[in-house]
């Protein structure tokens, strides 16, 4: 006899929206994990995320007011490179979409979700995960409150450093990129218009994202070096270093919010299921935030899972696993290499990669049916959508 069906390790967007989602389906879950930091990043998700969201009963809801819609995606080549591509403009209405998605706070968002999966009767745990054995039919989990309780599924939503997924036994190919991005974000005198703008630049994206009326969120890739003076700098210094980046397309720069800088990793664990442990998040797969893959990946991530322990007699067992490392995988390794590619293509500043890019994004300037397929598939995947993320 176990203590729950699944035990979730790790209170981030994934694990959270993982927990709710399999309590909604009746599934006895227990979310374990530390009190939470404080995360000044906004995640863009696009609809199939929203979806998720709209299934679980949290959109709009108190959500409305703290985010922006995204109806336009621009990214402009701003390398100066030998070889430089057209500006390229992603418009939802190409897809009959009323927007690709929305912009939200993760500080707003996340106590959304850890709401929501009380309201739904999951267990919370203040503590971290720190080992786990698969016996038979069950996995039992070390806590670091010195206790243990067991389960059938343990999803691991412990982030990059996963504890659980060491545990399975599971090994990663991880490398670091010569970049850190900040996070922040600022008001700005004139309007944005709902449109997310992708600078490329040679130390990686600079991307603004809309949020309510004059005010964006930005993630600024830069060389190490060059992101710690930035967040060395006071307000005025690094408003005025926003509005020369930005080229003055969005007028003063004013009003910054906190400010972090994030590492720029990128890690693949070699499975993403094993021996009742599934990968969900950044356990799973670490990118740098180019095109707004992340997050938007994770969540399908906890919503397959969802699919596949419902249908299993046993949440844990060798089909939930397989099936589930098949089906991940298949999506999110080309999407991995795809960001790699294009993220390398600046840094290394190498003329046949820079070529390659700049003929890329120019072919889909020019050829309309590639470039819907393009968007169809990156920014509004909607095949194969697990229950949770399909309209309803
Ligand atoms: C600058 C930046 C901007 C981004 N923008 C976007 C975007 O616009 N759209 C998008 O889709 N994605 C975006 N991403 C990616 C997105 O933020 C991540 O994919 C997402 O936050 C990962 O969530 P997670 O729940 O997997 O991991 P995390 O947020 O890292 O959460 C892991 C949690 O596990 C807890 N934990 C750690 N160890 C243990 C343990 N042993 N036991 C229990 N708990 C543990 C931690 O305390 C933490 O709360 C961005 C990333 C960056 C860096």
């Amino acid at each position: 006899m176990v203590d729950f069906t699944a035990v979730v390790a790790g209170a981030g967007p994934a694990g959270l929206a993982a927990a709710a989602l399999f309590a909604k389906e009746g599934v006895t879950t227990s979310l374990v994990a530390p009190a939470p930091a404080e995360d000044p990043r906004t995640v863009a998700l696009m609809q199939p995320s929203i979806q998720l969201l709209r299934y679980l009963d949290i959109w709009p809801g108190s959500l409305e007011g703290v985010t922006a819609p995204l109806r336009k995606l621009r990214m402009i080549d701003d390398t100066g490179a030998l070889l430089t591509a057209p500006s390229l403009e992603f418009d939802s209405q190409e897809l009959n979409l009323e927007v690709f998605g929305w912009n939200i706070p993760l500080d707003q968002l996340l106590p959304v979700l850890r709401k929501r999966a009380e309201e739904l009767g999951v267990i919370f745990i203040e503590a971290t995960a720190t080992n786990a054995k698969s016996e038979g039919d069950a996995i039992h989990i070390s806590l670091s409150n010195a206790s243990e309780i067991s389960a059938s599924v343990c999803i691991a939503a412990d982030g990059a450093n996963s504890a659980m997924r060491t545990a399975a036994g599971i090994a990663t190919d991880s490398w670091s990129y010569d970049q850190a991005a900040i996070a922040t974000s600022f008001s700005h005198s004139m309007g944005h218009h709902n449109v997310s703008t992708e600078y490329h630049k040679s130390a990686g994206p600079f991307t603004t994202v809309p949020l309510p009326e004059n005010r964006s969120s930005l993630v600024w890739m830069e060389r190490p070096a060059r992101a710690a003076a930035l967040i060395a700098m006071n307000d005025k210094e690094l408003a005025a270093e926003i509005q020369i980046e930005t080229h003055g397309e969005l007028g003063l720069i004013s009003n910054l919010g906190p400010r972090k800088s994030f590492p720029m990793k990128g890690l693949t664990a070699r499975q993403f299921a094993k021996e009742r442990v599934i990968l969900i998040g950044e356990a799973a797969h670490v990118v740098p935030p180019i095109g707004a893959q992340g997050l938007n990946m994770s969540l399908r991530d906890a919503a397959l899972a969802a699919d596949l322990i419902l249908a299993s007699k046993d949440a844990g067992s060798g089909g939930v696993m397989a099936d589930y490392n098949a089906a991940r995988r298949a999506e999110v390794l080309p999407r991995q290499k795809l960001i790699d590619l294009m993220n390398k293509s600046l840094l290394l500043g190498l003329l046949p990669l820079e070529g390659a890019r700049a003929l890329s994004l120019s072919t889909l300037h020019y050829v309309g049916p590639l470039k819907r397929f393009v968007m169809q598939h990156g920014l509004s995947p909607m095949h194969n959508l697990p229950f949770a993320m399909r309209a309803s």
